[in-house]
């Protein structure tokens, strides 16, 4: 059972939310406001306090929160961190072995495919129901409610996570079983790479043929060249005041989030065999990039790398 009838009728779920750093503390917090009974655990003592601070219950450990939850959330830098409390370390039970039977446990951290597929089997053979469930939307969609959900799982868990989810986010998509959220993820994260590296070398290109950044806006926007790496986060400044090239490319999405998202592509891409040549090339760009400036600038900040190593004008 997910959900208890709370106090007014409203229907509550028990959570254990794990991993409270910067998407997952926002997130927790939501999940409260919508009057679920949250208890927050993360292996760093900062986090924990920030999150009592913020009023959250915490526990003393992850496996203390997920005995006594219907539903564990997970929010974790990577693959191998998720599988590892899954499974516990040192002979130390791990989180599905303490849990109730038929637990639904739900992984948000943005990891591998093949990573999310062994997460669903292990929690499978120990008697539990899973999803994977990555997001998009940053830190702003986290705080704000309105994160992008990209799920994958059976429909009967799909549909038991979903008032969570909304509580969340405003864009739940079911996209498949095991693995498929975020398979999803993957996909739209190597489009937006590439169109982003697209949208900064027409530019720079245009500069260099004489061509004002509003006008190859003006064109673009309204051409075949639309996209969302031109129209929301257009690499230069002026055409779209909101973008992070007006403000010195503050993240918006910091380059080294989107290196890792594209090394989890090229994961991808190697066990399928694509021959997503594109995808490669981004990933090789976007990790040069995060191993120098772009480390914490927005990841439309590669434009000006782009600038600085095109030949002399
Ligand atoms: P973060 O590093 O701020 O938070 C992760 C937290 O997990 C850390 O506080 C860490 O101590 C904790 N943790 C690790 N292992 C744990 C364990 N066994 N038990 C309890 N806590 C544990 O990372 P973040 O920015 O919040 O990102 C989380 C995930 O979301 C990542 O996979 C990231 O790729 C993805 N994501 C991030 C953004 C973003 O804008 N930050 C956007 C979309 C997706």
């Amino acid at each position: 059972m997910i959900f208890r009838q709370a106090e007014g009728g409203s229907r509550a779920a028990r959570v254990a939310f794990l991993g409270l750093g910067h998407m997952g503390l926002p997130m927790a917090k939501n999940l409260s406001a919508a009057g679920h009974d949250v208890v927050g655990f993360d292996v760093f003592p900062a986090a924990v306090d920030a999150a009592r601070e913020a009023g959250l219950g915490v526990a003393a450990s992850g496996t203390d929160a997920a005995a006594a939850a219907d539903v564990v959330i997970t929010m974790f830098q990577s693959g191998a961190q998720v599988i590892e409390a899954y499974r516990g370390v040192d002979g130390a039970a791990g989180l599905l072995a303490v849990a109730a039977p038929g637990t639904l446990f739900i992984d948000s951290s943005t990891i591998a495919v093949d990573e999310a597929r062994a997460a669903h089997a292990l929690a499978e053979a120990a008697g539990h129901r899973s999803l994977d469930a990555p997001v998009s939307g940053g830190v702003v969609g986290a705080e704000n409610a309105t994160l992008a959900f990209m799920v994958g799982g059976s429909d009967e868990d799909f549909a038991a996570a979903a008032p969570l989810l909304e509580a969340m986010g405003r864009r739940i998509v079911h996209c498949g079983g095991a693995g498929l959220g975020q398979a999803a993820k993957v996909c739209n994260n190597m489009i937006l790479a590439v169109s982003q590296i697209a949208v900064a070398e027409a530019f720079v290109l245009g500069e260099r043929l004489g061509l004002e950044h509003q006008a190859l806006f003006d064109v673009a926007s309204n051409a075949s060249g639309q996209c969302w790496a031109l129209t929301t986060n257009c690499p230069v400044p002026g055409p779209v005041p909101t973008s992070p090239a007006n403000r010195d490319y503050q993240p918006g999405f910091a380059g080294s989030l989107m290196s890792k998202d594209l090394g989890l592509a090229e994961q991808a891409i190697d066990l399928t065999g694509v021959d997503a040549r594109m995808g490669r090339l981004a990933r090789e760009i976007y990790l040069e990039f995060a191993a120098g400036p772009g480390a914490g600038q927005d990841f439309s900040g590669i434009i000006n790398t782009i600038r600085t190593d095109s030949a002399p004008a």
